[in-house]
């Protein structure tokens, strides 16, 4: 069993898509351990997104992030990392394959919907940046 984090962007809960990424993530058999929602502050996405501070795009990044809530999540199940970033799709939606939550859903390379870990060390770190071992129903 692997665990990773899943975010629903800003965009993601404004245009009201948090019931159709979980629709996908639950078609997919992955298990929801742990959700919840959040306003980011400004620290806490720059700590975050702190491998990404020296990108020209961080700043809007973090605006971005911020802008509005976001829904947390922790998925869990064989593979989970890798199968959350092929449901997800690429960065940019117009290079993510037909069927995935970034082409069908995102605006563009920034305003993607979702975010995924990319590892089994980031998603480590970022399970344990947002939850506490409590609040992380495992092997539901
Ligand atoms: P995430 O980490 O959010 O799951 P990712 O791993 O596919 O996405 P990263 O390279 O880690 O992509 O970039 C983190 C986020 O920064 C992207 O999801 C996107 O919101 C934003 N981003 C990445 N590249 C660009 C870019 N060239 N211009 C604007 N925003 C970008
Ligand atoms: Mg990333």
């Amino acid at each position: 069993m692997e665990q990773t984090l899943a975010i629903i962007k800003p965009d993601g809960t404004a245009a009201r898509l948090v019931g159709e990424v979980i629709r996908r993530i639950e078609d997919e058999g992955l298990a929801i351990a742990a959700m919840r929602m959040e306003l980011l502050s400004e620290r806490k996405a720059e700590g975050f997104y702190y491998v990404h501070r020296q990108k020209p795009f961080f700043r809007s990044l973090i605006g971005f992030m911020t802008s509005g809530p976001v829904v947390l999540m922790v998925l869990e199940g064989e593979n989970a990392i890798s199968r959350w970033r092929t449901l997800m799709g690429a960065t940019d939606p117009r290079k993510a394959a037909p069927g995935t939550i970034r082409r069908d859903l995102a605006t563009d390379i920034e305003r993607n919907v979702v975010h995924g870990s990319d590892g089994p060390d980031s998603a480590v770190y970022e399970i344990h940046y947002f939850f506490k071992g409590d609040d992380i129903c495992s092997g539901t």
